[in-house]
């Protein structure tokens, strides 16, 4: 008998658990009706500062098909999707927000694509950005026009991480063990045939949403050093223009001074150059800096979490007590 594990990231969910978890039972039962599958709900806690666990340790208590897995602190969600993929013990997983700003009513439609083998990715794509304020659309749609441009991985605008993925998607997911992990671009770069199922935005249900704006954009900055190196590229490009435009300018000034024995002048001239040219070091600069960070803490090899707590047996090394 086949499994779906649904996977839910919870970092301070107190107040939307109540909510959440009679809705995750409702469609387990109903998919165990229907299709005869069975469920596992494998709750991640990233180190919530609430009552969080204690909730999770009650609900293991009252169905056994929860199953959690608690961090020593809060290690980001990217962590828990991963820390969750590596202990499932289903066929398929699902991820899913504890906010239910995902509709569980579509892990149904999720499971028809996937189970004949036509696809190995059924995922969710909100199709509008109501209630967001307009100029996080307006970055949002900025940051997927530039990323799709200068990275091989494939970012669909609107996707989110609530989605099903097939026993092989999902090894094919683990294999990247990188430390600095960025979802999006992991789902686009392992390929597979996807089905896309659009969905409208749906307020969370309680707590908070745990996104700034600042958050966010440092977030799609992660995203463009994780998934391409042209900013690398576009820094040495610079280089070389400014290069190019000194020696002409050069050639002018010696010629000039030949021909005219032109005097000394242009003070504000040679300030505005200075400034630009530093100013462009400095970002060429900062972009390596950026690349550097991040292999710096490749090189690390630290673990993507750590687990304090858990009622499941763990597949990996990660095993505590
Ligand atoms: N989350 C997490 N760790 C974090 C931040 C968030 O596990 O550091 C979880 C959170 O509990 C929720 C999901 O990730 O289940 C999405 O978070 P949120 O609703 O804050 O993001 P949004 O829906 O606003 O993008
Ligand atoms: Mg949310």
């Amino acid at each position: 008998m086949s499994m779906i594990s649904v996977i839910v990231p919870c970092f301070n969910e107190e107040a939307g658990l109540p909510y959440f978890f009679p809705e995750i039972r409702k469609l387990a039962n109903k998919m165990f009706a229907n299709y005869g599958i069975l469920f596992e709900i494998l709750f991640i806690d990233d180190g919530s500062e609430d009552k969080t666990l204690e909730l999770l340790r009650e609900l293991a208590v009252e169905d056994d098909r929860v199953h959690y897995i608690a961090f020593s602190r809060n290690f980001g969600k990217e962590a828990a999707i991963y820390a969750g993929m590596q202990n499932i013990s289903g066929d398929y997983v699902v991820l899913m927000d504890a906010d239910l700003q995902h509709p569980p009513a579509m892990v149904e439609e999720m499971y028809k694509a996937l189970e004949n083998g036509d696809y190995d990715i059924a995922a969710a794509r909100r199709v509008s950005r109501k209630g967001e304020p307009p100029i996080r659309s307006f970055f949002a749609s900025c940051f997927y026009w530039l990323i799709n441009r200068i990275s091989k991985a494939e970012f669909v605008d609107g996707a989110s991480d609530y989605r099903m993925l097939s026993y092989r998607a999902i090894n094919a997911v683990l294999t990247m063990a990188e430390y600095n992990r960025f979802s999006k671009g992991i789902f686009g770069w392992i390929g597979f045939k996807t089905k896309w199922l659009e969905y409208e935005n749906v307020k969370r249900v309680a707590g908070e949403t745990k996104w700034s704006f600042w958050k966010l954009f440092l977030y799609s900055l992660e995203g463009i050093v994780a998934f391409s190196t042209v900013p690398l590229a576009i820094a040495s490009v610079m280089g070389i223009l400014f290069c190019l435009v000194a020696l002409t300018w050069m050639m002018v000034i010696i010629v000039k001074t030949l021909i005219w024995g032109d005097p000394v002048a242009g003070y504000p001239t040679l300030a505005c150059l200075l400034l630009l040219i530093g100013g462009s070091i400095q970002l060429s600069l900062g972009i390596i800096g950026q690349y550097l960070a991040k292999t710096y803490l490749e090189t690390k090899d630290r673990p993507v979490y750590i687990v304090k707590e858990t009622n499941k047996e763990l597949s990996n090394e990660e095993k505590t007590n």
